[in-house]
């Protein structure tokens, strides 16, 4: 059979087809329709099939991605979803949303070399939507089932990924969310044109199918303090996320219409939802017709600034005090925003909000780079008299989150956090100060991205794992456990 992969030289990188951006503009939909099955194949065969993959080594969970992609070229598709699901619970989702051109296109050797990344994100998407449609996707469906049971703190990547590797392995899984939902960020934080929510609500039902036992709106110190959950189960894990807004300290911050970034993308997605959302309804986190000033540069201000050209809003400014190159957020979801009329204004700090009692301008100043600090970034300075007007009637603080106090939360002043506010564990058994309590994802690395969460859930379980099985032997062994 000819050689179906190597073909970077004469097939060119194509991305699946994408919306015009007058269309992206009037909804909410995905931006990206899907490669057919032609296309993928074509695509997939462009990779080199390194020796060392570098796209491989630079994924969080590392996808075995030159096995898929050869396996897709070759149109073995079932094979490759098998490849695919086996490192990663959700890789429909990693594909829709992970930031490729940081982590595994960005350094896809091809690409490198001047020949455009294998489309890898796109490709993963692909397989597994094509698993989904033929029925591939399976729930976790342990061999045995076991009598000890784990609690998991929190509905979202790191909490779901956790949830499906112990269950696989046959304990007795409850997973507690505040939400009334299952996802976390991904179902409130992210907009439907990045992951529609359909793909959310079906791996949560294939959750439910596998026997995880879900309780939403459960408050952990409302609902049960974590000592009451740590008696009813063998091991609990920690994987609530971190949701507190970090603040910008300006004159004017308390004015109406300035709003923290997750109050308006979860009264947004509620609201795409089909839930009753007041705020929105009386246009208070609407964008429509507004001149809409968000302020920061991550992944959250790039949701934030793209929802209110949806909206309807008269003008999107993006206010972030580094340049272009220097912006944690994707350059893809930075071009995609431009594309649909943001204005990005870099190298612009925020000095205050204006107005009587709401908002209508933002006073910044510009903003010069000086030398690096110790992690290598250059400091930003504010450039004297250089002040300037931008006209705002809504002001959306996207400049990251911290972790609640959660000893306070849970009402568990014994479990130990870091100085940033993280629960402090151990990196190797992911034990925080608790015995048999451990800790996964943002609220112990602090945010991050979803891919991320997923793969500390997964490792999470395999400790969890170990340590239950460690008791169970020693309390065989007549040591107490
Ligand atoms: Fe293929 Fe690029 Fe990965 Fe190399 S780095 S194996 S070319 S996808």
């Amino acid at each position: 059979m000819a050689r179906k992969t190597l073909k970077f030289v004469n097939v060119g990188k194509r991305m699946p087809e994408k919306r015009s951006a007058e269309m992206r503009r009037r909804d909410f939909d995905e931006i990206y329709a899907r490669f057919d099955p032609d296309k993928a194949s074509e695509q997939a065969g462009r990779c080199s099939q390194c020796g060392v993959p570098f796209c491989q080594v630079h994924c969080p969970v590392h996808n075995n991605i030159p096995d898929w992609l050869m396996l897709t070229a070759e149109g073995r598709l079932e094979e490759a979803y098998e490849v695919s699901q086996a490192t990663n619970n959700f890789p429909e989702i990693c594909g829709r949303i992970c930031p490729q051109d940081r982590l595994c296109e960005g350094n896809c050797v091809i690409e490198q070399a001047g020949h455009g990344t294998v489309t890898i994100g796109a490709v993963e998407s692909y397989i597994t939507e094509t698993a989904w449609e033929q029925g591939w996707v399976k729930p976790a469906k342990p061999r045995r089932e076991l009598e000890a049971e784990v609690g998991i703190i929190g509905a979202g990547p790191a909490g779901l990924a956790a949830a499906e590797q112990l269950r696989r392995k046959g304990y007795q899984v409850h997973v507690y969310d505040r939400y009334d939902r299952i996802g976390g960020l991904m179902i409130y934080g992210i907009p439907n044109f990045k992951l529609e929510k359909y793909v959310v609500e079906r791996r949560a039902r294939l959750l439910y199918d596998a026997g995880v036992h879900f309780h939403l709106n459960f408050e952990v110190g409302r609902d049960a303090t974590l000592e009451e959950l740590r008696e009813k189960h063998d091991a609990v894990l920690i994987a609530t996320g971190v949701y507190k807004a970090r603040d910008v300290k300006v004159p004017g911050v308390g004015l109406r219409n300035v709003f923290p970034a997750l109050d308006y993308l979860v009264t947004s997605n509620r609201k795409g939802l089909g839930d009753d959302v007041p705020r929105f309804e009386d246009g208070t986190l609407n964008a429509e017709g507004k001149h809409v000033a968000v302020i920061g540069g991550g992944d959250t201000a790039m949701d934030c600034v793209r929802t209110a050209v949806r909206q309807g809003a008269k003008s999107v400014k993006c206010l972030y005090r580094r340049n272009r190159q220097n912006m944690p957020g994707s350059q893809r979801e930075v071009a995609n925003a431009e594309e649909e009329g943001v204005e990005f204004v870099w190298l612009s700090a925020p000095q205050a909000f204006l107005g009587d009692e709401a908002v209508s301008a933002v006073r910044a100043a510009r903003v010069h780079l000086g030398v690096p600090d110790a992690t290598g970034r250059q400091t930003p300075q504010i450039v004297k008299g250089s002040d300037y007007e931008i006209e705002a009637d809504m002001v959306i603080k996207a400049l990251g989150f911290d972790p609640e106090d959660l000893p306070t939360l849970f009402d568990c002043p014994a479990l130990e956090t870091t100085r940033w506010g993280t629960v402090k564990m151990d990196f190797r058994t992911m034990m925080t100060s608790l015995d048999g309590v451990f800790a996964a994802g943002d609220i112990a690395r602090g945010a991050s991205l979803v891919v991320w969460a997923i793969r500390d859930g997964r490792d999470a379980a395999e400790q969890i794992d170990g340590y239950i099985k460690a008791k169970a032997q020693g309390a065989g062994a007549g040591e107490a456990p």
